[in-house]
């Protein structure tokens, strides 16, 4: 595999953390009017280079590189060689290495959820703040897409800190209204963004046009004062905090909000909450409340009644609350980039879940959600902290519940991955018969909350895909279908036949 170089920088200072050393990739689609590199622009051309090559380059300045620098991928747009920039970034992560990408977001997607993982610091170019000013910036209408890859970053596994960068060119972007969009656009990123630079637009790329025979379309257009670009700097960093600062501010109302939410629901019979707690004193994470603290923890746990449809928690909630089902069923779930809905649990009487979010003081990363009329238990963090952190037993509960996650996804991962529409449709119908099913003299009972569309997002199949193998499976006699919501299993050994 072979990637194509414009050119090398040993040890460069701006583009990423640190002492650096910077790979000029060929090729780039955008034709930025300021771009100082030209000869960069065009996909041929460049010296040819494996990954393996830029290992070793990159190992023979590594003591330069201190604790925060390491390797920078820039161009051109880095991206636009997904296979390349990929197996580089394996092999460097592999070696510890720090890495950096100097990207505008443009390059096949399908490799974004390989590479985003592997990088430590994205240098983010906002070219633009609207669609049209991008267009006749970069002569490529690409602004749509731009915001979607930023939006995306999440979800293709960037866990890394953000350097949003502007170059700024006069009597363009040298205005405040201008910084108040930048700040705009960097929202859906914002909890990344680690800093925001101002780079003057510069003339220094204008003779390399002349000796290329290109026109430049900014001729005439003086350098940016690099004092006016400081000043609008700061003002952008102060905007930014500012609404960094809103954005908590909104949280923690809508925060309250939930608490009300709860509350408005609650059943405040103080016998229907006895009752509750009564019936569920045998699981691991109320076994162990003294008895004495039982009426401390009834006066702070909320017992909520939430309909079938409503949401329980929902992507990005602080990790105030755990939810515990007394009655009912919810489905785990995300929604994919591709706008699918992947369930990944789903939880019924006496499962939890958010134990981990409490004790790590993590947000919640799934949509919790009421598949039937439930009844939940929402413990707060200050009652989880009083009366359950110290023990040992309910915190190896919240552990093992984790890990039976974990070997969940996992094994879900596996099945996506490596089966097909008959593995996947009798692996769920396994799944189900462990979860919900009941011995009948018929065969293994199964009753359903959840719709073909929803079982189909639990095995990763689409509904069509579901509804036809639960037919076949039909037809060869393994199951029965009882209308929409109850599937008889009568051959539990063909099924396990398919997983095995
Ligand atoms: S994105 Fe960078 S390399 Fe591509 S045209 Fe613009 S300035 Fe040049």
């Amino acid at each position: 595999m072979k990637g194509y170089l414009q050119s090398i920088e040993t040890m460069g200072l701006l583009d990423g953390p640190g002492t650096r050393t910077v790979f000029f990739l060929q090729g780039c689609p955008l034709r930025c009017a300021y771009c100082h590199n030209p000869d960069a622009i065009a996909m041929s051309g460049g010296k040819s280079v494996s990954p393996e090559q830029v290992l070793e380059i990159a190992s023979r300045y590594r003591s330069y590189y201190g604790e925060e620098g390491g390797i920078t991928f820039s161009g051109g747009e880095p991206l636009l060689q997904g296979a390349f920039l990929h197996k580089s970034l394996e092999l460097l992560k592999q070696e510890g290495y720090n890495t950096c990408i100097d990207t505008c977001g443009i390059g096949n997607p399908s490799f974004f959820p390989k590479i985003l993982p592997l990088v430590d610091t994205l240098l983010v170019d906002v070219k633009a703040f609207d669609h049209e000013s991008f267009e006749n910036l970069t002569t490529i209408p690409g602004f749509e897409r731009y915001l979607t890859f930023l939006e995306s970053l999440e979800n293709y596994g960037f866990r890394g800190q953000i350097w949003a960068r502007h170059v700024m060119v006069p009597g363009y972007t040298d205005n405040e209204e201008a910084m108040k969009a930048f700040v705009e656009i960097l929202r859906p990123i914002r909890h990344r963004v680690d800093r925001i630079e101002i780079l003057p637009y510069h003339t220094s790329g204008v003779k390399k046009y002349r000796q290329l025979g290109i026109p430049y379309r900014l001729e005439g257009v003086e350098p940016m004062d690099k004092e006016r670009a400081k000043e609008l700097e700061i003002y952008a960093d102060k905007l930014f905090a500012d609404s960094l600062r809103q954005e908590r501010k909104k949280e923690r109302e809508n925060n309250v909000d939930k608490f009300k939410i709860l509350k408005d629901r609650e059943v405040i019979s103080k016998i229907e909450k006895a009752e509750m707690f009564s019936s569920l004193r045998e699981l691991p994470l109320l076994r162990e409340v003294a008895d004495e603290d039982v009426d401390g923890v009834l006066s702070e746990v909320i017992l909520s009644n939430i309909k079938a449809g409503d949401y329980i928690f929902r992507t990005g909630d602080a990790p105030d609350l755990m939810y515990l089902i007394y009655q009912g069923q919810m489905k785990i779930f995300y929604n994919t980039i591709d706008g699918e809905e992947q369930i990944f649990y789903i939880y019924r009487d006496g499962d939890f879940v958010g134990g981990l979010n409490l004790l790590v003081q993590a947000p919640y990363r799934y949509v919790g959600q009421a598949l039937t009329d439930c009844k939940v238990v929402a413990i707060p963090k200050s009652t989880f902290d009083k009366y359950f952190y110290d023990s040992s037993v309910i915190l190896r509960s919240v552990l093992t519940k984790s890990f039976e996650r974990i070997r969940w996804a996992e094994e879900l991962i596996q099945r996506l991955a490596t089966s097909n529409a008959s593995m996947k449709t009798a692996g769920l119908l396994l799944k189900l018969v462990k979860r919900i099913g009941v011995e009948t003299e018929e065969g293994i009972r199964l009753e359903l909350s959840m719709n073909r569309e929803e079982l189909g997002n639990y095995s990763g199949l689409r509904r069509e895909t579901i509804t036809r193998k639960l037919g076949e499976f039909k037809e060869l006699g393994y199951i029965e279908l009882v209308g929409n919501k109850v599937i008889i299993v009568k051959d539990l050994e063909a099924l396990e036949g398919y997983v095995l």
